[in-house]
């Protein structure tokens, strides 16, 4: 029989951080050294109080649905966490729980795009959201946060990126795969023009506790009324708590959109998985010690090997402020060694000096690489000496 997909799945690729990720697990499954810093997933188990929980709550017999938008004492724990960290009140029925922060930004774009709306992308982005908006019949538009401004992009910047048909414009900070922070008068600024313009903003927050040094997380929502009615934010649980195959994130703002996502997800997922959402009520409610444990071993980590990053011939990189990434221009590094591309380098990278890396492509930036930093430093000592040696080797061949 020969399979006809529906147009709109017909240019959709997998996702470059999940397909890397699974092609380095695999390789290593066949006994092959590899070294992957490859997904965004730190490598720390979930806190047992977590664990216990959701034990818990399937002993007691709570495996039946739950509401569509999660359960009610989720959502007042989420409540207590944005009035918590951001200083903003919450109606319970401003917030959606879903499977995964990507689930929310996924649904989202479902219920504010029609066909040929604009979504406003700052590059480099994170791989699905251009596929996410594309999915729902938008048109994702690109704006360069260049490297000389620190990956971020300026209000003129936004403003001339603004259309009749712009529906809303991401901001993620901090930032995979840049790791940079938007400060809070950039998002001031920022925030004037979407206001102006009436953009919503979609606020990606879920690196919100992985900040380094003086750098603080600010969320728009926080910066005025009319902001925080504008804006949707999204966040989770995976990185914060080191809890990635849980799948549960959540949006929370205006109460139409709100109630449109919780319709939608209805018909698709019903609820997260009920197991998962009690182990989140334990995480929103419990001390934030091991996430800042977790955040200082990043921090750590992040400290002990950039120096010797840029060391290696050809690479350059600005010092991320936040999230778990490393984000180097590697384009001197693709002319020194021969290769074609950044992604052929990225692919000998893996095949050859055994570190498996994403290449800058999927995120709008291709002479960069993304290394994420959430594994061990023995690991990553090794991963950058491997990729400093090879680059050294392939040099002398070119010479
Ligand atoms: N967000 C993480 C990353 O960028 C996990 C994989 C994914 O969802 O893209 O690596």
């Amino acid at each position: 029989m020969e399979i006809k997909l529906a147009q709109r799945v017909k240019a959709l690729t997998p996702s470059s951080t999940l397909a890397i990720t699974a092609k380095a697990k695999e390789l290593r499954a066949q006994g092959h050294d590899i070294i992957g810093l490859g997904a965004g997933e730190p490598d720390f188990n979930t806190p047992q109080y977590i664990i216990d929980a959701a034990v818990k709550s399937m002993n007691e017999g709570h495996t039946k649905y739950t509401p569509s938008a999660g359960l009610p004492a989720l959502r007042k724990a989420i409540v207590e966490k944005i009035k918590r960290d951001q200083g903003i009140d919450y109606d319970p029925s401003e917030i959606i729980v879903t499977v995964g922060g990507k689930h929310a930004l996924y649904t989202l774009f479902q219920v504010i795009l029609d066909e040929g709306d604009e979504v406003i992308i700052p590059t480099p982005y994170w791989v699905s959201y251009p596929e996410q908006v594309k999915l729902a019949g938008g048109v994702p538009v690109f704006v360069e946060g260049s490297e000389e401004n620190e990956f971020k992009i300026t209000p003129s910047q936004l403003e001339q990126a603004i259309s009749n048909r712009t529906k809303a414009v991401v901001i993620n900070s901090p930032s995979n795969p840049t790791g940079m922070v938007y400060t809070e008068d950039e998002l001031l600024e920022l925030g004037k023009v979407c206001v102006k313009h009436n953009i919503l903003i979609i606020s990606d927050e879920i690196y919100e506790k992985l900040v380094y040094g003086k750098n603080k997380h600010i969320s728009i929502a926080q910066l005025s009324t009319e902001l925080k009615e504008q804006t949707i934010m999204i966040n989770g649980l995976a990185k914060s708590h080191s809890m990635t195959g849980w799948r549960i994130g959540f949006a929370a703002g205006n109460k139409e959109i709100i109630t449109a996502m919780t319709n939608l997800a209805s018909h698709s997922t019903s609820n997260p998985t009920t197991t998962a959402q009690y182990g989140a009520i334990a995480a929103y409610s419990g001390s934030d010690e091991s996430v800042e444990e977790m955040r200082k071993a990043f921090e750590e980590r992040l400290n002990a090997i950039y120096d010797k990053l840029i060391e290696i011939p050809g690479f350059t990189c600005i010092k991320p402020q936040g999230a778990f990434y490393l984000f180097p221009n590697v384009k001197k590094a693709v002319e020194l060694t021969g290769y074609e591309n950044t992604d052929e380098f990225a692919k000998a990278l893996l095949e050859e000096a055994k570190v498996a890396v994403i290449p800058g492509s999927g995120f709008g930036a291709p002479d960069n690489i993304r290394l994420s930093y959430a594994t061990s430093l023995e690991l990553l000592e090794q991963a950058v000496e491997r990729m400093k040696r090879f680059v050294e080797s392939k040099m002398k061949i070119t010479q």
